[in-house]
């Protein structure tokens, strides 16, 4: 118990906003060990630690933390890395403010203890100390796993299978592994490297990775199935979605998948290393107000943007983005358009996008999901010019798996059905998690899904009941 609460968290330097947006370097910086055990030290280490229940991986917070405060650096990652094989990236993109910081006794009066800070803190002391030890592994059972996608959920269910001694091989259909943390989360939010050092940890461990598959061409999950003894399907939701209004097809009209692989992994954030073709537009309009569209909108000002504006239909509270994300995007220079919606898109004689018209909206009564409704105004449309729009109104999974997998239950929209008890889905020895199932949704719950799915599979491999 800490002799006297300190109210707020350790705070964690980063590049300030004129030098970052220049750059595509990792904006906070970390914190150093004395920051680190400074901030755990805030920690009541309460008996029945409320944020324990709050992290869908079940990671022993107050353990973790209580190593850190006594400088203990290597248990604290060891006590973490028992439920959770992404810590680094964790650490940087959980939604730790409605998940376990939510819950945390000190958010009562003050501000949380810094839980994700403090993960974050823990992966990259072990990092930089070199390679991580691999676990001892029990001996091989002889059962054989096929994962589809090398998402977060595909990472954690290879991680903990491989640690009960099932031989796991994940199929990948990019030529990166990683998922969303690789052609999706940029460089300054994610560094690349971490992502391929935790997916090295595996391989380290005895993972195999089978790149440029694409499951529904390359092979069917049938054909799969004569080799493996169970699939895990972690395909996610990589289909962007349009808003289907006039103007869509537009050269300069991109969707934020489009333009955050082609900046991510395809590097063009890397120009002149790498010449790869993306419109670097002075006046960019992004269509969305979730991180994905923070990220395209922090992306395009680091590509050279002079404008760029977030066009979102409700208002800032309403806004799914994380609070961090928003207020990061701000400090850099980002309008917000709120209460706007885009209704065509206007090209030059050339087929390139060059002017917007948009409505102003106003919020109703709450709509299904509990938000306030956008109506728009009737008469209160304009026209501004712009030479990039990216669409980031969210995406759904692509419908390649179901197609060609006849006994595959997917509902309306693409998604996989499953049991939610088991992640078992219609298909016997198949089971599926993540995106792929919830549509757009986070890394972690992605990654509890996968532990569900993990501890069935390997109750099906042992007792062989399905
Ligand atoms: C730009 C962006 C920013 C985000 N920011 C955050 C954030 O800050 N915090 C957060 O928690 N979440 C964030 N998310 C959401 C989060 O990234 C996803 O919820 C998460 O990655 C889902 O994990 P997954 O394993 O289900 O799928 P994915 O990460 O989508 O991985 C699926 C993998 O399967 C592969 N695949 C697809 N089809 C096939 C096939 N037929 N055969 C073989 N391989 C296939 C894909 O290439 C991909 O690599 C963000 C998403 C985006 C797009
Ligand atoms: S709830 Fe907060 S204060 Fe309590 S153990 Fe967890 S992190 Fe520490």
């Amino acid at each position: 118990m800490p002799e006297k609460i300190i109210p707020k968290k350790t705070p964690m330097r980063e590049q300030p906003p004129k030098e970052r947006i220049k750059n595509f370097n990792e904006v906070p910086y970390g914190y150093s060990p004395e920051e680190a055990i400074a901030e755990a030290k805030r920690c009541l280490q309460c008996k029945r630690a409320p944020c324990v229940s709050g992290c869908p991986v079940e990671i022993d917070i107050p353990g973790f933390i209580k190593f850190i405060a006594e400088g203990d650096f290597k248990s604290a990652i060891k006590r973490i890395k028992e439920k959770n094989v992404l810590p680094a990236v964790c650490g940087r993109v959980c939604p730790q403010e409605t998940q376990c910081e939510q819950v945390c006794t000190l958010a009562k009066k003050f501000e949380p203890v810094a839980i994700g800070r403090l993960e974050r803190f823990a992966a990259d002391y072990e990092a930089a100390q070199g390679e991580a030890p691999i676990p001892e592994l029990p001996p091989p059972t002889g059962k054989k796993v096929a994962v589809i996608g090398s998402g977060p959920g595909g990472l954690t269910v290879a991680g903990d299978l491989i640690r009960m001694g099932h031989a796991v091989t994940i199929f990948e259909a990019l030529h990166k592994p990683g998922g969303v943390l690789v052609y999706g989360i940029p460089e300054f939010r994610l560094p690349k490297a971490i992502v391929y050092r935790e997916v090295d940890y595996l391989v380290r461990c005895g993972v195999k990775l089978v790149l440029n598959f694409i499951v529904g061409k390359t092979a069917t999950i049938d054909q799969l199935l004569k080799e493996f003894d169970a699939v895990y399907i972690g395909t996610g939701a990589g289909l962007p979605w349009f808003m289907n209004i006039p103007g869509e097809n537009l050269n300069g009209v991109y969707s934020a998948n489009e333009y955050l692989t082609r900046s991510n992994l395809m590097k063009a954030y890397l120009f002149p290393e790498y010449d790869t073709p993306i419109v670097r537009g002075k006046r960019v309009a992004v269509i969305g107000g979730g991180n994905v569209a923070m990220d395209c909108a922090r992306t395009a000002l680091r590509l050279g943007a002079d404008e760029v504006h977030i066009v979102y239909r409700r208002s800032k509270q309403e806004m799914p983005a994380r609070a961090e994300e928003i207020h990061h995007a701000e400090e850099e220079g980002v309008i917000f358009d709120w209460l706007t919606l885009p209704v065509r898109y206007i090209g030059d004689e050339k087929g390139w996008v060059k002017a917007m018209e948009c409505i102003k909206m106003q919020l109703g009564e709450p709509d299904a999901s509990g938000r306030r409704k956008p109506v728009p105004i009737e008469g209160s449309n304009y026209t501004v010019p712009v030479d990039t729009v990216i669409c980031a109104i969210g995406q759904g999974p692509n419908p390649l798996i179901p197609q060609t997998t006849p006994d595959l239950k997917a509902g309306k929209w693409g998604n996989i059905e499953v049991d939610k008890a088991t992640m078992k889905t219609s298909k016997p020895k198949c089971w599926a998690g993540g995106d792929v199932v919830r549509g757009g949704a986070t890394v972690i719950l992605a990654m509890g899904d996968a532990r569900i799915a993990a501890r069935s599979i390997d109750e099906y491999l042992r007792t062989g009941v399905w």
